[in-house]
């Protein structure tokens, strides 16, 4: 398998040479997913700070489940793909374990999580989201390749709410006459979209990925699959008959899209070149309203942008008044016992020493911390999940708090780096939600063992600490802020 630089695009020409990335150029982050030979993962170039989607594959895998010609297609097709409706390809490389593919990152998730999250799309969402993914094929099939498992698993989402088609390893190439009559090819795809050329003829074509168009644009205004049945068998009964309800409920420029897009007859598709190709698909009454000329500037609908944030913690400030938490008894006699304790000359800096691993306790960092020992920490650090989102700063405290705001409680990963820096994250998703920005007016407030607070010029944190240490974070940052800032 080639190895190779930026957009190898296999040419003759004499290019100047590129230096090859490896693995250690980059940072790598929390998995974005899996398929059955790859896992990807979030990854920033060290020297540039730029984020990519790796995609990582075993080699020996690869070649015990003899993928190689699929791995070497996908590679070849992405390579030659520079859309903003698909993952973008911007290297490969390899060590003797792993192929490595940069891809861009598409954040948001895919259209399935995302049509199953709503029920089904409205008319509009449908229209416009059926409208990207036409483009993107009419941009696939005018370079004469032709997707052939075009899927709602397969289109991705930016951070923008734009599609981004992946996965083309079974993607094909094709010659001019292919394209009118396609040659014979082996089953690829996925039952509920498969056509039924592929199925009879074992052939695929441009009007292939258009069937799957229709199948996708009738999942999205219902929700369900217009060919569903227990097995694969019986899918492939109702696909070779043509067999699907169209509900009443589906606008009639949409009954009629879809109905000339599941035609058994491949060459009488809407699209496909026999049957006035993308002009003729393009102007259908149904995307009557899309700008095909501002398409890929155009705004996500409205619900879509809410689906994407919906997730995450906007910068709305915290109502503190509704805070009801109690006052903890026993933390007010800790914190008497403290206050006589400092009066004594005694300190109370014991009771509060950070111990655990995630913690460097003592904030003496690169002011005390020899050389050594912060290349100690930093080595540790790099065996961690959480290293990627440091950036290359040593984490001073890191944990898992409960981030209050009015009614909701969210779940977040608290990161606490050199700079300083105080970041929270989603555990799960492993997406960045927020920063609480640090100044010398920033503020702790302990408020019991497991609640503090952070205030900030503009907003009040209110935080939970479940392990009852609200007093060693309230610590950590006070310290941290008397290194940065001084004394108030
Ligand atoms: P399969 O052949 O089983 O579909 P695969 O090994 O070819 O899988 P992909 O489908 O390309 O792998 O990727 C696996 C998963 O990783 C995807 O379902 C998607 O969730 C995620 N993923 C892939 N590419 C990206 C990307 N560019 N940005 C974000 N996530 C991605």
């Amino acid at each position: 398998m080639a190895e190779n630089g930026e957009n190898s695009d296999g040419g003759q020409k004499t290019k100047p040479p590129i230096k090859k990335k490896r693995p250690e150029d980059f940072r790598f982050g929390p998995i974005l997913g899996e398929g059955s030979y790859s896992t990807v993962k979030l990854a920033c170039e060290i020297s540039t700070g730029r984020e990519f989607a790796m995609k990582i594959l075993e080699k020996r895998h690869i070649v015990k489940e003899k993928k190689v010609p699929q791995v070497e297609r996908e590679k070849k097709v992405l390579s030659r793909l520079d859309h903003p409706f698909f993952v973008k390809l911007y290297f490969t490389f390899q060590d003797p374990e792993r192929l490595y593919f940069g891809l861009s990152v598409a954040r948001k998730g895919e259209l399935l999580s995302k049509i199953k999250q709503l029920g089904k799309f409205d008319v509009d969402c449908t229209r416009f989201y059926s409208a990207q993914i036409v483009s993107a094929l009419q941009h696939l099939h005018s370079l004469n390749i032709i997707h052939r498992d075009l899927k709602p698993e397969n289109i991705l989402f930016n951070d923008l709410m734009q599609i981004q088609i992946t996965d083309f390893g079974t993607a094909k190439e094709v010659t001019e006459s292919d394209l009118e009559t396609p040659k014979a090819s082996s089953f690829v795809g996925t039952a509920q979209y498969v056509s039924p050329e592929l199925l009879k003829d074992k052939q695929a074509g441009v009007s292939s990925d258009l069937w799957a168009l229709g199948c996708i644009i009738f999942q999205m205004l219902s929700g369900k699959f217009p060919f569903q049945a227990p097995n694969e068998y019986l899918i492939f009964q109702q696909i070779l008959s043509c067999r699907y309800e169209l509900p009443d409920y589906f606008p009639d420029d949409a009954k009629d899209l879809i109905t000339n897009l599941l035609q058994l007859d491949p060459l009488k598709r809407i699209g496909c070149p026999t049957c006035g190709g993308y002009d003729a698909l393009m102007s259908h009454p149904f995307f009557k309203g899309i700008n095909w000329d501002t398409l890929l500037i155009a705004p996500a609908p409205q619900v879509m942008l809410h689906l994407a944030d919906n997730s995450s913690d906007d910068e709305e400030n915290d109502d503190v008044s509704q805070i009801t938490d109690n006052f903890d008894q026993v933390f007010m006699t800790e914190l008497k016992k403290q206050a006589s304790e400092k009066r004594k000359g005694r300190g109370s800096d014991e009771s509060l020493a950070l111990s655990e691993p995630d913690d460097i306790s003592g904030f003496g960092l690169s002011a005390c911390m020899s050389e050594e020992e912060r290349e100690r920490w930093m080595r540790k650090q790099h065996q961690s999940e959480w290293d990627y989102f440091a950036k290359g700063k040593l984490i001073l405290k890191r944990g898992q708090l409960e981030k209050k705001r009015k009614l909701s409680v969210k779940v977040r990963e608290f990161i606490l780096t050199e700079g300083p820096k105080l970041l929270y994250i989603d555990p799960v998703s492993k997406e960045v939600k927020g920063e609480i920005p640090w100044s010398s007016e920033l503020r702790t407030e302990p408020r019991s063992f497991r609640i503090f607070y952070i205030h900030t010029p503009n907003r009040t944190y209110h935080l939970i600490d479940k392990t009852n240490n609200a007093m060693k974070w309230c610590k950590k940052i006070d310290e941290i802020k008397k290194f940065y800032f001084g004394r108030k």
